[in-house]
């Protein structure tokens, strides 16, 4: 090895203060030896996840597909009791599939981005009528099923199959931008980190190298203050070297969402005590969930929207409106959403005519459980007062 080559595959550890310290800058680091770090201190730190099957037990493809799909956009503590309720009550994907998708949509109530759970059920019947009820183990076949992109097909594929791949999740993508020091903004530096990640996947224990790189960026290469000094690659790192590793990755500023505006209407059989429930359209926004009717959803200014005459013109039935003080806010992805909320007593016409369309709950059984985000909001909003 000349001195050149030595320079470049010199692993110095920096004896200085402060976690993320400059030093040396490495070249590419030793994968193999970087792979063993990181599954050495895997074998030690990892964390206790549900879905997770430790100490060479075989995973259960069924649960790590499911974990994926409720991880899409949710934190692990989020996901924890959904997780838990699903396997009790379907414990395996032919359960699933035989369910039925008000069921499932109701047990995702509270998750959010319910074409997760649309697709999760639809799925569910793919893999039974098409795969024999198991998992196709590549990501080539895994990427056709519903609800399944790229990045999930190859979580499954390493994780429950230990193919090798890389998912890169966003833990591994602050991981690798330190690791390469890769100065370029989020998102367009996602191919330069993908194309810098796929080739640390090893052949062997691939599923637990991704897990490990996830919980190592999970505890230990965390967003604003990394913690290099326990870290098993902070001699590989180009940015623990360059003393850039708390400023990467660097994402682009985001632009603001904009606000929409609608009208909630809480709708009674005075009679009876029950509450107008309806179920949304398959597609878009709370697809396929219970709630109760709404206006559009507009971005024209409040003194446009939330006022009595357009509450009118959007209402579900004739009947005397009246206006609930307050305001229930939510934001979803792209937008925040503010709602006022109207409530009237229906007409015996106007009950027999959304019979139709709705189903009528009783008050004291309201579903709440099975309500999304926004409308348990709703529903909070008009507990003070009982059914108003
Ligand atoms: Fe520090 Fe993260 Fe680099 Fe580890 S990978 S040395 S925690 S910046």
């Amino acid at each position: 090895m000349d001195s050149h080559q030595l320079n470049l595959r010199t692993n110095v550890r920096r004896d200085v203060p402060g976690d993320s310290a400059p030093g040396i800058v490495c070249d590419d680091p030793d994968r193999e030896k970087l792979t063993a770090r990181v599954l050495a201190w895997y074998d030690v730190h990892a964390r206790r996840l549900p879905w997770r099957r430790m100490a060479g037990a075989r995973p259960n493809p069924y649960s790590i597909w499911l974990s994926e799909i409720m991880l899409q956009q949710t934190t692990v503590a989020t996901v924890g009791p959904y997780y838990a309720a699903f396997l009790d009550r379907w414990p395996t994907v032919t359960a699933l599939a035989e369910a039925s998708l008000n069921d499932v949509l109701g047990a995702w109530a509270g998750l959010g981005y319910y074409s997760r759970a649309r697709n999760l059920h639809k799925c569910a019947g793919v893999v039974v009528a098409e795969h024999g009820g198991r998992f196709p183990e590549t990501e080539e076949v895994l990427i056709k099923l519903p609800g399944i992109g790229p990045y999930t097909a190859a979580a499954i594929a390493a994780i429950a199959f230990d193919r090798r791949t890389l998912p890169v999740d966003g833990n591994i993508e602050r991981v690798v931008a330190r690791l390469f020091s890769i100065e370029t903004p989020l998102p367009q530096a996602k191919k330069e980190i993908a194309v810098r990640a796929r080739p640390l996947a090893p052949k062997a224990r691939a599923g637990d190298f991704a897990q490990a790189l996830m919980d190592l960026g999970a505890s230990v290469c965390v967003p604003r203050t990394p913690k290099c000094s326990h870290c098993p690659v902070t001699d590989d790192c180009m940015a623990r070297a360059k003393g850039n590793a708390a400023s990467l990755p660097i994402r682009a500023p985001k632009t603001a969402i904009p606000t929409r505006r609608g009208i909630a209407y809480w709708t009674l059989d005075s009679a009876t005590h029950s509450l107008c429930l309806v179920r949304r359209p398959p597609k878009g926004l709370l697809g396929g969930m219970l709630a109760l009717p709404v206006s559009d959803w507009d971005a024209r200014p409040e003194d446009e929207i939330f006022t009595d005459s357009y509450a009118r013109s959007q209402a579900p039935c004739r009947a005397r409106w009246r206006r609930i003080p307050g305001l229930v806010q939510h934001t979803f992805t792209h937008f925040h959403l503010e709602l006022v909320v109207y409530r009237a007593e229906a007409s015996p016409t106007a009950i027999r005519k959304l019979a139709g369309e709705g189903n009528w709950t009783a008050l004291d059984e309201l579903p709440v459980g099975a309500l999304p985000t926004l409308m348990r909001k709703v529903v909070a909003h008009m507990a003070p007062d009982g059914v108003r």
